[in-house]
């Protein structure tokens, strides 16, 4: 699976045992190689905020930003995932559904 995130597509991969090879970490980004590992063993909804944890690392750093709270970018990444779970409405393509203007059936002159 690929992760666009700014100018870079990020190669997502799942690795046994990430946690246990570096202690507590669950998921890592390298902006150099362009890779997001994340921790295989983990249940899928804390992958998947794992996910979200490492991407909002990847804002960061592509916005120049390169010291990071990992408590709020937790706080992030729960957050915006229980949204974007919670309002199908928010999701791209039920936004663009929402806001599509409806086609004028007058011809223009
Ligand atoms: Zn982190």
């Amino acid at each position: 699976m690929q992760i666009i995130i700014g100018a870079i597509a990020y190669e997502v991969i799942e690795v046994a045992e990430l946690a246990s090879e570096h202690g507590t970490l669950c998921g890592e980004i390298s902006s150099t190689k362009c890779r997001i590992r994340i921790d295989a063993d983990m249940a899928a909804p804390v992958k998947q905020v794992t996910l979200w944890h490492e991407i909002i690392h990847g804002i960061l750093f592509n916005a120049g930003y390169r010291e990071h709270d990992e408590q709020q970018i937790d706080a992030l990444a729960y957050g915006l995932m229980q949204v974007l779970r919670d309002n199908p409405i928010l999701r791209a393509d039920s936004v663009q559904r929402v806001t599509r203007r409806p086609r004028s059936t007058e011809k223009q002159v």
